[in-house]
């Protein structure tokens, strides 16, 4: 069974998307078989790795409402299969709200795969709603990434108190198995004092931190991860701690 690791954090602009492409990416470089699922109708993940969401026939959407994943799945450049989203999935979120087994609809389009993938990487949409709830649900573990400026806000407890809610009933093995403050100037005290601060505030592991980079934005622009565009620059030396750190730390 592939290990499922969702990146998920309801605000918006925290870097999940970057986390999911760049950890995905390393993933795959060092040999694992990987899926990545983009949950965010917005698509931002599925236009980042070179994906034209107009011209995806078969999407996240259709998957979870029962179509079959492998119909869906692209080859990206990053030699990581790709889920993508369209516009579609938010109609998606409105149509698995009236099932009574929504949150299983990621964990079913996995299961006919399962031995095809290493490992399973989910990006979230910014919100606590079904389809968030749908991949806590698929997950083995969670990561949630801030961003340097918000990392007192209240929203993490609120995704905290979530995936509590989720172990306790349809998924007890859910992991959270850390908090990745991300777009981090560590030459500020302030910065390294909040990231000193997390790790006893929440009593949580706290991965990385991955520093502001401004190469991080060019990246989707080529259609591929900061990882393969500027493989030296200090985001992808924190991302590829990161992703050694959960290969072989768990
Ligand atoms: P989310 O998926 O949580 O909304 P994104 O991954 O889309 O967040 O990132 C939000 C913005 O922040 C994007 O413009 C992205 O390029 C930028 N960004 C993410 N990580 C970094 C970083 N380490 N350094 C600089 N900019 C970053
Ligand atoms: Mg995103």
């Amino acid at each position: 069974m592939p290990r499922v690791l969702a990146v998920a954090n309801q605000k918006g602009g925290v870097a999940k998307t970057t986390t999911a492409a760049a950890l995905s990416t390393a993933f795959a470089q060092a040999g694992r078989r990987v899926l990545l699922v983009d949950l965010d109708p917005q698509a931002c993940l599925t236009f980042a790795l070179g994906v034209d969401a107009d011209e995806v026939v078969t999407s996240s959407a259709e998957v979870l409402l029962g179509a079959p994943l492998e119909d869906a799945v692209v080859r990206t450049a990053e030699d990581v299969d790709l889920l993508p989203a369209t516009l579609e999935l938010a109609a998606t979120d409105a149509a698995l709200v009236a099932r009574p087994d929504r949150e299983a609809a990621l964990r079913d389009a996995l299961a006919p795969v399962a031995d095809r993938y290493d490992d399973v990487v989910v990006d979230c949409s910014p919100t606590l709603g079904v389809l968030t709830l749908a991949a806590l649900a698929a997950a083995d573990e969670v990561l949630v990434p801030l961003a340097a400026e918000m990392l007192g806000h209240r929203a993490v407890g609120q995704l905290l108190d979530t995936a509590e809610d989720v172990r306790r009933g349809v998924n007890p093995g859910l992991v959270v198995v850390g908090l990745l403050p991300t777009m981090v100037d560590l030459r500020t005290s302030h910065a390294r004092e909040v990231v000193e601060d997390l790790s006893g505030r929440y009593g949580l592991p706290v991965l990385g931190p991955v520093p502001r980079s401004v190469r991080v934005a060019e990246a989707p622009v080529r259609g591929r991860s900061v990882l393969t565009t500027s493989p030296r620059s200090r985001a992808s030396l924190a991302y590829r701690e990161v992703a050694t750190e959960l290969l072989h730390g768990r």
